[in-house]
């Protein structure tokens, strides 16, 4: 049957994650999965809720969530009722803080921290918490557990990955033959040089692969941290992120970079302008600047409800 709702039903429920079947009354139902992951519990109710209410089939999207499709205009706010049940809700579209997405970093083997963990953070902290305040544009932020970028969080506006910065102990290194960290490096960033071992900044990502390969301890200071990435897009144009020139050592400090840039977003995008826009007209650096200092979380209140 053709589609005999108007704009204003179709624009109404797009609001809510429900995405018109072109030419039709039904819809996709887009299911945030909050980091990538459901339960098992949850997936056997997504599955009934398409055969009760969609055409039978589930849809994965590319910033992980499931979309049911063929769901009828009538039945939305029965098949949101429906998901419910079991913790689930739709939305994810908007000039908003977006889906947030994470690599497996959790339990992949090059993983440096919880990124199922720091994903549901930001989740309930920004997705949610920041849901009502409607941005110059989109704003999407992913997590990765190391520099293998396998969720391209520099193609989002905001990207945050796992980090250990090596930190080597040059009075204790004995100048191997056979140096564990220079074996192990798959950025050839570590050599033995004149009986001790260098670590070349300008090639080492901080992959932490070498933290614990020295039999002697040399390495055994690594820290662990976050670098961020902003102003990644992708789509009808692209921009690839560009790194702040600090690691973040605290998840909190991390958090707080994160707020600040939705914030200066809100405060300085033009509307209709992407965050890499934002970045380009106000200046990398200026944008850094502001990211570093706290002045703008005091104008917080002012930028949300001034
Ligand atoms: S980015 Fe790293 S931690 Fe994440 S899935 Fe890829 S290899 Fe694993
Ligand atoms: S870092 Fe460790 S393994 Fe490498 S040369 Fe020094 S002592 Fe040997
Ligand atoms: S952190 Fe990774 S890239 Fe850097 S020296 Fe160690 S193994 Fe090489």
């Amino acid at each position: 049957m053709a589609c005999t709702l108007n704009q204003d039903e179709i624009k109404s429920v797009k609001g809510l994650g429900f995405l018109n079947n072109k030419g039709t009354n039904r819809f996709n139902g887009r299911i945030i999965t909050t980091n990538g992951k459901i339960t098992a519990e949850q997936t056997a109710c997504i599955a009934q809720a398409a055969e009760k209410y969609g055409n039978g089939e589930v849809a994965f999207t590319a910033r992980m969530t499931v979309e049911v499709p063929g769901i009828e205009y009538k039945d939305i706010p029965a098949f949101r009722e429906f998901i419910a049940q079991s913790g689930l809700e739709t939305g994810g579209t908007g000039a908003k803080v977006r889906p947030v997405v994470s690599c497996k970093g959790t339990t992949c083997q090059y993983g440096l921290h919880d990124t199922f963990g720091l994903c549901e953070e930001i989740h309930h902290r920004f997705y949610e918490g920041y849901h009502d305040v409607v941005l110059p544009h989109k704003f999407k932020i992913a997590v990765g557990g190391c520099p293998n970028n396998c969720v391209k969080p520099d193609l989002n506006d905001l990207g945050i990955i796992g980090q250990r910065v090596p930190s080597i102990d040059k009075e204790a290194c004995r100048g191997c033959k056979k140096c564990q960290i220079e074996a192990v490096c798959p950025m050839n960033a570590a050599k033995v040089q004149n009986g001790i071992l260098e670590i070349d900044q300008e090639l080492c990502n901080n992959c932490g692969r070498c933290s614990d390969k020295c039999y002697f301890g040399c390495n055994k200071n690594a820290k662990s941290g976050y670098k961020i990435y902003i102003g990644g897009r992708w789509g009808k144009k692209t921009a690839v992120g560009k790194t702040l020139s600090k690691i973040f050592t605290s998840k909190e400090e991390a958090l707080s970079i994160i707020e600040k840039a939705i914030l200066l977003f809100k405060e300085q995008g033009k509307n209709g302008e992407r965050f890499s826009d934002t970045i380009a007209r106000l200046g990398f650096e200026q944008v850094e600047k502001e990211l570093y200092s706290d002045d703008i979380l005091k104008r917080k209140e002012e930028i949300l409800h001034g």
